[in-house]
């Protein structure tokens, strides 16, 4: 995740509130921002959708059970979950992202929002939006839900098609506002595609007519439903990133309170501070420590994934590698001091990649690239595809 708003020396409405202080477990290893798939159902079915949700309800689910083929699995219970945020409050976890398929299609989610944050554990929520009433956001802002973000992929027509469901812009737009409303701090997630590049700055523009604190530029991982198939090209996401970093400039020159992040992309990080060095050194020096404070992509590391069935994973997009799985062993015991192989790697990361730019690139150590992206190109440890930054800026000419 880079903050581009930080970088260039702007407001950083929600991030500054959303930072924790527990980021360390009592053996000195790093407590990660743990992404929990609450759930397979969704109310939408959208075609980068990296969980494939919903897929699976059209096979046979009941009471959480769901087949996909011969293989049968079963969401965590109540009581199964309630553990797994007891585990996670012993070795301080900051932070619990509800996200899904659609989280709030779970009947205990509040229910299991509340027991995380009585566990000092602060709950965030990533939902689609189209569920929030004026009653959800209530009670959201009751339990103290720290952020809320809402997917929304384009225009209205754009959104719709992504999202298979005539209407789900205007629902969604209407949730966030919901809970806008009742207070909870809020922010647009906005995965690019080569369906909706176009409508960046649509987005950008509705996002601050109506206030809304922070806008999350994803880039597309291929997983699930999503493939390189529907990425846009390198020249186009470098002409995006310049765009958005003189966009970022605009509104921290107009004190707008908006916050700019960009995630799974950590190359953005150094492309943004390159761009700094052109206008201001000192900004610059400032936002390459703040990169070398964030280490590129965190994946295995800072960041972890339990999925709806308790697979835990490297990372919300890499469902085809599981590490272990907290019915039969605890999340502290699969995450702190690993044994697994992949997150021994992950974590010196830096010893390992060797592809002919990132592991050649000056910027290595602060980027490094995303390794999943690397992966499904074809090597873990090679060349990330989404790179644009040029030769000689990485010094390898
Ligand atoms: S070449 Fe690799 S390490 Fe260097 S900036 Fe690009 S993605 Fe990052």
């Amino acid at each position: 995740m880079i903050v581009l708003s930080k970088m260039v020396g702007g407001e950083i409405t929600v991030s500054k509130k959303l930072t924790y202080d527990k980021l360390k477990t009592p053996d000195k290893d790093v407590a990660p921002v743990v992404v929990w798939n609450a759930t397979a159902k969704c109310n939408l079915r959208c075609i980068h959708c990296y969980a494939d949700a919903s897929s699976m309800n059209n096979n046979s689910h009941n009471n959480g059970i769901y087949a996909r083929g011969n293989i049968k699995m079963k969401e965590l219970t109540t009581n199964e979950v309630k553990s797994l945020i007891d585990d996670l409050s012993s070795i301080n976890v900051p932070v619990i992202l509800f996200s899904g398929g659609e989280p709030l299609m779970r009947e205990d989610i509040f229910e299991l929002m509340l027991y995380a944050k009585n566990k000092g554990i602060s709950p965030s929520l990533s939902t689609n939006g189209t569920l929030i009433d004026n009653e959800s956001s209530e009670i959201l802002k009751k339990i103290g839900v720290s952020y809320v973000g809402v997917s929304l992929d384009g225009v209205r027509e754009t959104n719709d098609r992504f999202r298979g469901l005539k209407g789900a812009f205007d629902k969604a737009l209407e949730g966030l506002l919901n809970a806008k409303n009742a207070g909870i701090l809020t922010g647009i997630r906005f995965t690019v595609t080569k369906y909706n590049i176009k409508d960046v700055p649509y987005i950008l523009d509705l996002l601050v007519e109506n206030e809304i604190p922070r806008f999350c530029l994803y880039h597309l991982v291929p997983s699930g439903r999503a493939g390189f198939k529907d990425d846009i090209s390198v020249k186009e996401r470098r002409e995006l990133m310049e765009w958005l970093f003189k966009k970022s400039i605009e509104l921290r020159d107009d004190k707008e309170k908006i916050e700019i992040l960009t995630v799974d992309n950590p190359a953005d990080g150094v492309f943004f501070y390159l761009k700094l060095r052109e206008i201001d050194e000192d900004i610059a020096e400032k936002a390459l420590e703040f990169l070398k404070q964030r280490g590129g992509d965190s994946s295995g590391y800072k960041i972890a994934d339990i999925d709806m069935f308790g697979n835990v994973h490297p990372n919300q997009f890499w469902w085809d590698y599981t590490i272990g799985n907290v019915r039969d062993v605890s999340f502290s015991k699969l995450w702190i001091n690993p044994t697994d192989p992949l997150l021994i790697k992950l974590r010196e990361k830096t010893r390992y990649i060797k592809g002919e730019r990132c592991g050649r690139c000056r910027f290595k150590e602060l980027c490094g690239g995303f390794r999943l992206r690397a992966l499904r190109a074809g090597d873990l440890w090679g060349d990330d595809p989404s790179c644009y930054l040029k030769d000689d800026e990485i010094g390898i000419t």
